[in-house]
């Protein structure tokens, strides 16, 4: 039972790397996850509007137009990337820049990939399929 076990996972582990590495060959970066939520995200920021900008500090206050898919109201938000602190919490939860954050880095031609946690990529998932 437990080399059968063994010998499935190890099949399952094995299958899984091969995909990935394939993912990866054609250019892919982040994980299938990741990539859907960014774009979400993405569509999201599209409807942002940055009120202000702290250069400084590097805090942003931005603003939310429009918000068809939540059903909380539509809100300011700050986005502190000095101290990687953003106050709407979905990137303290997921590690992964929401559309608050998107906007500022659009705002101040930021690359939002330094937001993005390492747990995302497809290198770090072709990891632990190698194990
Ligand atoms: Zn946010």
């Amino acid at each position: 039972m437990v080399m059968t076990t063994y010998i499935h996972c190890n099949k399952f582990f094995k299958k899984r790397s091969r995909q990935v590495e394939a993912i990866m060959i054609i250019g892919h970066v982040y994980s299938k996850v990741a990539a859907k939520a960014l774009e979400g995200a993405q569509s999201k920021a599209n409807t942002h509007m940055v009120l202000s900008f702290d250069r400084r500090s590097t805090r942003f206050l931005v603003e939310e137009r429009q918000n068809l898919r939540e059903v909380r109201p539509l809100g300011r938000f700050t986005v502190r990337f000095d101290k990687f602190w953003f106050d709407c919490w979905k990137f303290q939860k997921l590690h992964l820049p929401c559309s608050h954050v998107l906007a500022a880095c659009k705002h101040a031609h930021h690359d939002f990939a330094m937001s993005i946690s390492l747990v995302y990529t497809l290198e770090q998932v072709s990891h632990v399929y190698k194990g």
